[in-house]
């Protein structure tokens, strides 16, 4: 009987590219797999994949499974948990890893109770057990107050891992790999689902998870016209504007803006928290970014204990005056 082996990455398209989580669970993979001394095979889902399957190797891969259908132009739910467990009781992998994204978050569940194994869901980091050779996967618990590793028994062993958690390897198109073709094998009158329309939110400027510069206000900046020196500074520093909970529950700004538990998990290299005290709700949204620099007038807030820097002062003085010197130097 065939044995697990290796780890396999569930690869996500954007606008005709693999999805930078996947970049990321490639490299992640990748590592996992030299560990284990196995290979590490993606897996392509969709109804015109077959361009991004040299992409996914220059990336990492040593195999890639394509499945190509119109059936799978969308993702639904039905048709991508019916062929992802196909391809995974055929790859057999010791390891699965999906991105904790919207579509990860979906499939993930479903695939694991299909293939009769545990999920661990928001990883952050993941390790190989040297004895076990167990997969050791850490995720953030207790409201991101403290970090829990998990192993499983059974196989696979699946993950969602967070989008910047792990860093893509450096692309090399003249690495070599396998591709391998999968027949969907679709029935359409299986669909219980129709897919009508897609509506993307329309952003202006960056999107919050994309930014490497956030500037973020809380309940301390009083209004929605108070943000409005937050989007300055951000648009000085290209980056993007959020909030925490109060100010989006204020209709101060949208809800999209919200950082933490129950919003956004970002990881910019710069995250600029002005009158947010650093609940611990919050700071689950913001923990990963490189470097926090806070402004509150309370020196006792929590932000405090986050923060590389800290300014103790009321913002509406430090703000302008932080503004005007990096307009300052970045005109030198
Ligand atoms: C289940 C659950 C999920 C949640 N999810 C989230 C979430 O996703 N994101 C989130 O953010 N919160 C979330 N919360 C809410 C969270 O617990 C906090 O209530 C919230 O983060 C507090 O927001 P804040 O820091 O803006 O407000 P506050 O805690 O009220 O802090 C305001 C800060 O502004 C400072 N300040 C006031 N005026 C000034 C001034 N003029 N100059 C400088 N500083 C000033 C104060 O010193 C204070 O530190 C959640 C709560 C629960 C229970």
């Amino acid at each position: 009987m065939a044995e697990y082996n290796g780890v396999m990455v569930f690869g996500e398209a954007k606008e005709g590219k693999l999805a930078v989580i996947t970049t990321e669970l490639l490299g992640c993979g990748r590592r996992l797999a030299s560990e284990l001394g196995q290979e590490l095979s993606c897996l392509l889902v969709g109804s015109d994949v077959g361009g991004l399957a040299q992409e996914a190797i220059s990336f990492g891969a040593d195999k890639v499974y394509v499945v190509s259908d119109p059936l799978l132009k969308n993702y639904q739910t039905d048709t991508y948990v019916l062929v992802t467990e196909k391809v995974a009781k055929q790859g057999m992998p010791k390891v699965l890893l999906l991105g904790h994204t919207a579509l990860g978050r979906d499939l993930a569940p479903r695939l694991a109770f299909r293939l009769g194994t545990a999920l661990t869901t928001d990883c952050v980091e993941l390790a190989i057990d040297p004895d076990s050779k167990s997969l050791l996967m850490t995720k953030p618990v207790y409201g991101g107050n403290a970090q829990a590793s998990f192993a499983s028994e059974s196989l696979p062993q699946i993950a969602t891992v967070r989008t910047k958690a792990m860093s893509p390897l450096e692309r090399d198109d003249s690495r070599q790999g396998e591709i391998i073709t999968i027949e969907a094998g679709l029935d359409p009158s299986s669909l219980r689902t129709e897919f009508l329309e897609r509506v993307v939110a329309e952003v202006e400027g960056i999107r919050l998870e994309d930014a490497e510069v956030v500037v973020a206000g809380g309940r301390g900046i009083g209004s929605a016209e108070g943000f409005e020196q937050l989007e300055e500074l951000a648009k000085i520093l290209k980056g993007a504007v959020g909030a925490s909970r109060p100010p989006c529950d204020n209709g101060w700004v949208p809800p999209g803006y919200q950082v933490g538990l129950t919003g956004k998990i970002i990881a910019p290299d710069l995250y600029i928290a002005v009158a947010i005290s650093g609940a611990s709700q919050h700071i689950t949204g913001c923990s990963g970014a490189k470097t926090i620099v806070a402004i509150n007038k309370d020196p006792e807030s929590n932000i405090f204990r986050e923060a590389s820097f800290g300014v103790v002062g009321d913002w509406k003085k430090v703000l302008p005056a932080f503004t005007a010197k990096v307009k300052e130097l970045l005109a030198d």
